[in-house]
């Protein structure tokens, strides 16, 4: 389970930074058609996604964002809710 460390404090919702997140590119995203809803993407600065349903987890690309790594975020699928 995920740990409940609010990590949202760090990154700025903005559109330098939504031009940034890969989410787009990644698979758990694609599968579960994350795009369709609410926050759609930069988890790290808007919190998990508003899906109804449960996730289904693959790789998660967070590791490899340049956001990610320049805040020091820890926590990955930044999108999945608990
Ligand atoms: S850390 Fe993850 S959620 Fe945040 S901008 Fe990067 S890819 Fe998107
Ligand atoms: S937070 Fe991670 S698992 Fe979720 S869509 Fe973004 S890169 Fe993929």
């Amino acid at each position: 389970m995920k740990p409940s460390v609010n990590v949202t404090q760090n990154v700025d919702d903005t559109e330098e930074n939504l031009e940034k997140c890969i989410c787009k590119l990644c698979p758990t995203f694609r599968n579960n058609e994350l795009a369709k809803f609410s926050p759609n993407a930069l988890f790290c600065a808007r919190g998990e996604s508003k899906i109804p349903s449960k996730i289904k987890t693959t790789n998660c690309y967070c590791l490899g964002c340049d956001l990610f790594i320049k805040h020091g975020l820890v926590i990955s699928h930044l999108c999945v809710h608990g």
